[in-house]
């Protein structure tokens, strides 16, 4: 099965083709537009993305929304985490900004998950979802060179996702757990098709 990817995140890209070619997907880059995310769930913008991809492109399309919501901060920047501090910062400012907006909350009340939320649309219209969420705190500091975006600042068991190996972090990670419940339901809507 090949699926193209409404992404032009390469890590995103390398995340899917991890995860998802062991289960016999395939998963292709094509130069597509970015839509306007205007949705308010991670849920709604994933289908934004899937929806003008398969639309574009004529292929079945696959979308990650995702990004990192903090308790202290009242779930911000959740949906918003690629706006972060607006659209002047890079990776490294949004997760300098979240640290600074951080500075007073004590270590007891850092918690935070990031959610990640696929979609996948095809021609005639059908649509398979799926969402995986993982739990951590919020560092004091940046650690690790690993991943990307929010990683080095987000910690499980006193280890921030930036140390993580690319496998260790797809075991625990929100995207590794949505697209391993994707591809199950794809499994099952594939073989449906055939009967
Ligand atoms: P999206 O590409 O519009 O879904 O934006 C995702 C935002 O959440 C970006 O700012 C990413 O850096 C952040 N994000 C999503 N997944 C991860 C992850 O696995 N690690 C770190 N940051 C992430």
């Amino acid at each position: 099965m090949k699926l193209v990817i409404a992404t032009h995140n390469q890590h995103k890209v390398e995340e899917f083709q991890r995860i998802l070619a062991p289960l016999g997907v395939e998963i292709v880059t094509a130069d597509i537009s970015e839509p306007i995310e205007d949705g308010i769930t991670f849920a709604e913008n994933a289908k934004i993305k899937a929806e003008s991809a398969c639309k574009e492109t004529s292929m079945p399309a696959v979308a990650d929304d995702s990004g990192i919501c903090v308790d202290a901060l009242d779930g911000a920047p959740g949906v918003y985490s690629a706006r972060y501090g607006g659209e002047g910062l890079d990776d490294v400012g949004r997760l300098e900004l979240l640290l600074a907006n951080m500075e007073d909350v004590p270590a007891e009340n850092r918690q935070a998950h990031f959610t990640s939320a696929i979609c996948c649309v095809f021609p005639n219209g059908d649509v398979i979802e799926a969402e995986g969420k993982c739990f951590g705190t919020i560092a004091h500091e940046a650690d690790g060179e690993g991943g990307f975006g929010y990683d080095p600042i987000f910690m499980q068991e006193g280890l921030s996702f930036g140390r993580l190996s690319p496998a260790e972090k797809d075991k625990r990670s929100h995207r590794g757990k949505s697209l391993r419940e994707f591809a199950v339901k794809l499994n099952d809507y594939l073989n449906q098709e055939q009967r």
